[in-house]
């Protein structure tokens, strides 16, 4: 069988523990005994990122600026305890917060959805994306604890010396405050990257605030989508036969929990976080969630939304089975493997792509699966197998499924 051959290189960033172990088996096994894969390696293993003080992370958000697609492993995000084990010269920064901050980019996270893994909410049939606005509001905030009585303002001065004022509260006793920010500039970049991914997936956005109670604040979010979309997106969105849809933050909750899934919801900061977590958990397991990092200028990195999971590298250290799930992993270089053929008009890449999705899903669904997903199955004749084997059943799924077709 000839290898399908490629133009542009993926950017490749390796990285750490049970995931890196993953990645290599992977690679083995699923990608270069069909695709002749062309990458630019980057090592973000932490060992390797301490050594070049952690520039190859930078190195690797630049080539991924320069080619447009990239494909992450997961990485230690070190703490106290990490720099002691790696003997680090400081504690670096997560990568994905400085990859993020690069690309000015939007994380989109999704379930991927098999028959024996049902979601708590019945009806959701198709997989809910999450979007989160990853700059500003409470995770960037200045508080004060008030010891007393005193007045609170917030106060605005401008480079010319002008002051604007808003009166926050007459304090009569002890409390606390909080202040906020965010910037056109943010707001702008996230709308952008979430039209662009609607469109790219040919899925409906939903977005919504609290903008009839913060007449000014959330209301801006309201204002800049609507402005974009009206000016930039509609008629592509309408072409296409998706819609941009706005709402308050309790209504869109709400429907949620009682729509079908398929679309796209783009939530603020805070609400981003908590839902994100609200719906992976429903959809079933974290093993199963991908995640793809979007610019507003339409660069791409894919990862799985996952960590590295340490406690399984530390058996597999100890000679011990692991039974850890690639699933996420594998839709992480399918997702960038198919953009790659979409950007360079490989259609025998994206169909390959096609076809490795779908026979990781056709080995679950056929009872072969991993730990983690044997635990929550609803299928009753289930083959538990380890990380290796997972991943040599699939291939021999998608050797039986025959090439070319997609089928
Ligand atoms: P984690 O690696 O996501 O794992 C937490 C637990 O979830 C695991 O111990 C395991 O449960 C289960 N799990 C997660 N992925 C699984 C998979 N593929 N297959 C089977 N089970 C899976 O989170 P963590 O242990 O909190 O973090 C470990 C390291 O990952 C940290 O250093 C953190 O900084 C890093 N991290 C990186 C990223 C990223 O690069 N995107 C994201 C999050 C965390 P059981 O142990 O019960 O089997
Ligand atoms: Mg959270």
């Amino acid at each position: 069988m000839d290898k399908i051959q490629m133009k542009t290189p993926l950017v490749e960033m390796d990285g750490d523990e049970m995931t890196r172990i993953l990645w290599q088996m992977i690679k083995e096994e699923l990608l270069l005994p069909y695709v002749d894969l062309k990458t630019e390696y980057y090592d973000l293993g932490l060992a390797h990122r301490n050594e070049t003080d952690d520039q190859v992370t930078v190195d690797s958000a630049n080539a991924t600026l320069k080619y447009g697609v990239a494909v992450k492993c997961a990485t230690i995000t070190p703490n106290a305890a990490r720099v002691k084990e790696y003997d680090l010269k400081e504690m670096w920064k997560s990568p994905n917060g400085t990859i993020r901050a690069m690309l000015d980019g939007t994380v989109f996270r999704a379930p991927i959805l098999v028959k024996g893994i049902e979601p708590c909410v019945r009806n959701w049939e198709k997989p809910i994306t999450l979007a989160r606005h990853a700059y500003g509001d409470v995770y960037k905030n200045a508080e004060i604890k008030v010891p007393g009585a005193g007045k609170a303002e917030l106060v605005f001065t401008a480079e010319d010396g002008t002051e604007v004022r808003e009166l926050i509260h007459n304090f009569t006793g002890a409390g606390i405050l909080q202040g906020m920010h965010n910037t056109d500039k943010s707001i702008s970049s996230f709308a952008r990257a979430c039209f662009n991914y609607a469109i790219d997936t040919k899925q409906d956005l939903w977005f919504a605030t609290k903008d009839t109670i913060s007449k000014k604040y959330d209301h801006t979010f309201k204002d800049v989508f609507q402005e974009i979309y009206d000016s930039e997106y509609k008629e592509r969105f309408e072409a296409l036969g998706i819609e941009y849809f706005y709402t308050l933050i309790d209504d869109a909750v709400a429907r949620v929990m009682k729509a079908k899934g398929g679309f796209i919801w783009a939530c603020k900061n805070y609400d981003g976080d908590v839902m994100s977590d609200m719906v992976s958990s429903a959809f079933g397991s974290l093993a199963m969630m991908t995640s793809v990092l979007v610019s507003p200028t339409g660069v791409y990195e894919y990862e799985a939304a996952h960590g590295t999971v340490q406690r399984h590298y530390y058996k597999h250290l100890k000679g011990e089975e692991t039974s850890t799930n690639s699933v996420a992993t594998i839709f992480a270089w399918t997702g960038a493997l198919r953009k790659r053929g979409e950007l360079d008009g490989i259609g025998a890449l994206c169909e390959f792509a096609d076809r490795l999705d779908k026979a990781t899903i056709t080995t679950i669904e056929s009872g072969r699966m991993t730990k983690d997903l044997a635990q929550i199955t609803s299928l009753t004749d289930v083959t538990v197998l380890n990380s290796q084997d997972f991943i040599r059943e699939i291939r021999k799924t998608m050797d039986a499924m025959g090439e070319g077709n997609g089928n």
